[in-house]
């Protein structure tokens, strides 16, 4: 299956006449490797273990053809499926959810902007949004206040944002007033602390700010002293560390969107990114850390669980890696429910009509259904078939457990 998808890209994307083909392609113009072999035979045979050439597909062990007509673009190539199988929509959350990854986009500046995001959040069944927008000072305080001013103030919390810039010098002690004055306010966590932290934020000197760097331990455990969980989002998907070609997952979403490339020439990797993470939650095991997105290893399950293993200090969230979740129903499944305690909901992106598919992977066993991104994913999901008790941890319950300043009471026993 791969391997004809990568020939069906390799083809489509040499046929366009003004780019130079990348390296393995034919020169534009020059029609795909030939459909009759030597001696009239169809199919253009290669070695065992070697690639289809370019524009060609296997179609028995060790021969590959070219498709008579001019395939289509991956853009439109949009089969219709033809499986027939039961599905199950699930408009709202079996239980009440919290939304620990939220970016309200500007509905906390007004108590009317907090009414119309909860109008949103009842329709899901979203009982919580935490705005992990990265707020602090007025800022932070101008949207506690129209929480506060609106009759919906138990709907919303905020976390409090760090300031990163100028490390050095006088800066922990400033960050942790900062911080300490953040939470008198209001704020019941700190995030989300983005993945400029890492990939782009510098010092004074002009050098990297390193995720572990030393400077900073005063913050963190700060924040395990005031109680405060740590959302950090560190890196993006490994694909984008890769170079873009045909065996990119991301080469559609890379080719969209150019800047979430990140060339080694001007970044770390992603394994250096993920190195001084581990070294940061490893360093601070009083302070709760919780990783989004997975981690960026809802494709790697099985070191995703070393991780949590190895650090029973580091939590992990959901947001934005559904395409992972949904593409492996039964290792999924299990890694859930072992790891039930770990894992909190959150959505990022705040569109309301895309968290039904996240209830809709967690909650139901259906098959081979859309996402709602076809950028990010060339497959389709699957329901992983979470039991009740699983989805009341993942839903608020864990949540609520390392978050001690939110509203602990009125959910479900
Ligand atoms: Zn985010």
């Amino acid at each position: 299956m791969r391997r004809s998808i990568v020939g069906l890209l390799a083809l489509t994307l040499a046929t366009s006449a003004s780019a130079q083909p990348p390296a393995g392609q034919p020169p534009a113009g020059q029609p795909p490797a030939g459909n009759r072999g030597p001696g009239g035979r169809r199919g253009t045979p290669i070695k065992p273990g070697e690639q289809c050439p370019p524009g060609t597909t296997e179609i028995r062990p060790n021969n590959c053809m070219a498709p008579e007509a001019a395939p289509p673009s991956i853009l439109d190539y949009r089969p219709r499926s033809t499986l027939v199988t039961a599905a199950h929509l699930v408009p709202r959350a079996k239980y009440p959810a919290i939304d620990f990854h939220g970016h309200p986009q500007g509905l906390l500046g007004s108590a009317d902007g907090v009414a119309q995001l909860v109008a949103s959040l009842d329709s899901l069944n979203v009982r919580m949004m935490v705005a992990a927008d990265n707020m602090s000072g007025d800022r932070l305080t101008r949207a506690l206040a129209a929480i506060a001013a609106s009759p919906h103030k138990d709907r919303v919390r905020v976390l409090a944002g760090i300031d990163f810039r100028n490390v050095g010098p006088g800066w922990a002690d400033r960050a942790i007033k900062q911080l300490e004055a953040d939470v008198a306010a209001g704020a019941v966590g700190v995030g989300e602390i983005s993945k400029s932290f890492g990939l782009s934020i510098r010092k004074p000197d002009g050098s990297r700010l390193k995720i572990d760097d030393p400077e900073l331990d005063p913050i963190w455990d700060a924040c395990a002293r005031l109680g405060l969980p740590v959302f950090i989002h560190t890196a993006d998907p490994e694909e984008f560390f890769q170079p873009i070609d045909y065996t990119n997952e991301r080469w559609l979403e890379l080719s969209l969107f150019p800047e979430r490339r990140y060339p080694q020439d001007r970044f770390p990797s992603f394994e250096q990114l993920m190195t001084e993470r581990d070294n940061l939650f490893r360093r601070h095991p009083k302070t709760t850390f919780v990783a989004a997105h997975m981690g960026w290893h809802a494709n790697d399950l099985p070191r995703l669980a070393k991780m949590l293993d190895a650090m029973p200090n580091v939590y992990t969230e959901v947001g934005a890696v559904l395409y992972d979740i949904g593409r492996q129903p039964r290792a999924a499944h299990d890694f859930f429910v072992k790891y039930q305690d770990r894992i909190l909901f959150g959505k990022d992106s705040f569109q309301p009509e895309e968290y039904p598919y996240y209830w809709r992977v967690f909650e139901t066993r259906d098959d081979y259904f859309d996402y709602y991104r076809p950028y990010h994913a060339f497959w389709k999901l699957y329901g992983i078939d979470l039991p009740d008790a699983v989805l009341r941890k993942v839903y608020f319950a864990n949540a609520l457990r390392i978050t001690r300043r939110l509203p602990q009471t009125g959910w479900p026993k």
